[in-house]
């Protein structure tokens, strides 16, 4: 039998606000544990929260830019749980009026275009962290997260592969950067989604029960969870097995999920209205200022990319994806007359910096100046291709400019033919058995010369002049 993925995502996103909540205390992430707290977000008797209006703000902007309806009135609701990370034993959370509902991002896989529904997004509180000692008799608790503002995104469950999944993820992270609502940092936690999954028979119109994966903090992590969810599914089914509804672990290192069966997981979160804090009205006046405050988002940027800097439609899509990156590249492009070049330069050997340093792209520690310059340096035939390879690295540790980098430590091509031909000359001395070979007739000889007059010159000699005064002067033997 042939079976059918349905997958819907809950997505949490830590806001980039400078303060908490509902509180004063800065959201910067770390710390000494307990230093970003107050008696608000630890949850002391008495005190009474403040709504931050920045956080209503930003979650209306994501909302906007996910093409939601926005709530004049919503309000927010106390979800009741106990657990130690959480010092009120209630969240304050949007239950049934959530600011925005009913958007949708559109996708594209294997080249069709598809929508998938936003049924809400809320805003709510953070939690804070557990840290278990490795004795393994005791755990500590850190609140500077709690109060840190969160939206929650909740799809429809519209996708059905995680090729779909990693598109809307993406697309979402990209729009969230774009709006400046989240810095999408998952190696944080500052973006982080819940998978909730089922599978069906092809053709059936019911979909199955479902299950939840909790706390996937990488794209990688969430594709590898739908897959081997999807698979154990499929495999339970086969065997006439039942699907039971819950909580399920994602453990990556050993590629599979594990039940929580965790009693504290069957909750009745008797939420009620939250009676410190007022309803949340957003009007038009307002709404029309945030409105104005969305920038260019990516689907228009990567259009604008293709017409105005010529560049494919796949690496405009690609640099577009991320928008530290799109301003990276914007900012050399500007600069260039190779906007070609300085996109291969992103997509290439600046992904793969990013990729192993672990460093985010808002973090890369060269200017985009410094990279058109670097383009400049090879097309004018300053330096070779090669050599703009070494320069690139000495640029990424030190941030120095390429230009001083080539000066300093002598990396200029050779173009003094002189100064060739004296090496020409010194390498055919140096190798009668090669001189030899090619003038009986066996050209690959010259590769060989080649390689030993580029070698003498660390790579900077002028390829076409080493090939023209190397021809000329073994002409003359
Ligand atoms: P809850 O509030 O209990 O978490 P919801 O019904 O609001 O549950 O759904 C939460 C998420 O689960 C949504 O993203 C939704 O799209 C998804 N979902 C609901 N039913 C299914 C299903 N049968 N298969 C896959 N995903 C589903
Ligand atoms: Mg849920
Ligand atoms: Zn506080």
């Amino acid at each position: 039998m042939e079976y059918e993925v349905v997958i819907g995502l809950e997505i949490h996103a830590e806001l980039d606000t400078r303060s908490k909540i509902y509180c004063g205390c800065t959201t910067e992430f770390g710390g000494e544990p307990n230093t970003h707290c107050c008696p608000i977000c630890t949850g002391m008797p008495g005190v009474l929260p403040v709504l931050n209006k920045t956080v209503v703000e930003y979650a209306v902007r994501a909302g906007l830019a996910a093409n939601c309806a926005i709530s004049s009135f919503s309000k927010q609701d106390r979800k009741n749980y106990f657990y130690p990370d959480l010092p009120k034993a209630y969240q304050t959370s949007q239950y049934d009026l959530p600011l925005c509902k009913n958007g949708y991002l559109e996708i594209e896989v294997d080249g069709s275009v598809k929508k998938i529904g936003i049924t809400r997004i809320h805003i709510e509180e953070d939690a804070g962290k557990l840290i278990h000692d490795e004795s393994g008799k005791v755990s500590y608790v850190d609140y500077n997260r709690c109060g840190v503002p969160l939206i929650e995104i909740v799809t429809e469950p519209d996708m059905r592969s995680s090729a779909e999944v990693k598109a809307f993820f993406e697309k979402l992270k990209s729009i969230l950067e774009y709006t400046s609502v989240s810095d999408c940092k998952m190696q944080e936690g500052s973006l982080r989604a819940d998978v909730n999954l089922s599978v069906r028979p092809k053709g059936q119109k019911e979909f199955g029960t479902r299950t939840e994966i909790k706390n996937l903090n990488s794209v990688r992590a969430i594709v590898r969870a739908v897959d081997g969810e999807a698979r154990r599914q499929i495999s339970v089914l086969e065997r006439n097995g039942v699907i039971v509804q819950e909580t399920r672990r994602w453990d990556d290192e050993k590629g599979e999920s594990y039940s929580m069966r965790d009693k504290e997981e069957a909750h009745d979160y008797r939420y009620f209205p939250e009676p410190d804090l007022t309803p949340v009205v957003v009007d038009e006046a307002w709404l029309d200022k945030i409105r104005s405050s969305i920038p260019e988002l990516p689907d228009e940027r990567r259009k604008r990319f293709i017409a105005e800097y010529g560049i494919p439609a796949y690496d405009a899509a690609f640099i577009t994806g991320s928008k530290p990156l799109a301003d990276f590249f914007e900012a050399a492009a500007k600069e260039s007359k190779n906007a070609k070049a300085i996109s291969n330069w992103i997509m290439g050997d600046v992904m793969k910096k990013l990729n192993d340093t672990g460093l985010e792209p808002l973090d890369m520690p060269i200017k985009p100046e410094s990279l058109s310059r670097l383009v400049s340096l090879i097309d004018e035939n300053v330096i070779s291709g090669k050599i703009a390879k070494q320069v690139f690295e000495i640029m990424w540790d030190t941030g120095e400019d390429p230009a001083d980098i080539v000066e300093k430590e002598g990396l200029k091509v050779v173009t003094d033919t002189e100064e060739i031909r004296s090496i020409v000359i010194q390498v055919i001395s140096a190798n009668p058995k090669s001189v030899e070979d090619y003038k009986s007739g066996k050209t690959k000889a010259i590769g060989f010369l080649v390689g030993q007059i580029m070698r003498e010159t660390k790579g900077k000699a002028d390829p076409q002049a080493v090939n023209r005064l190397l021809k000329e002067e073994l002409d003359k033997l």
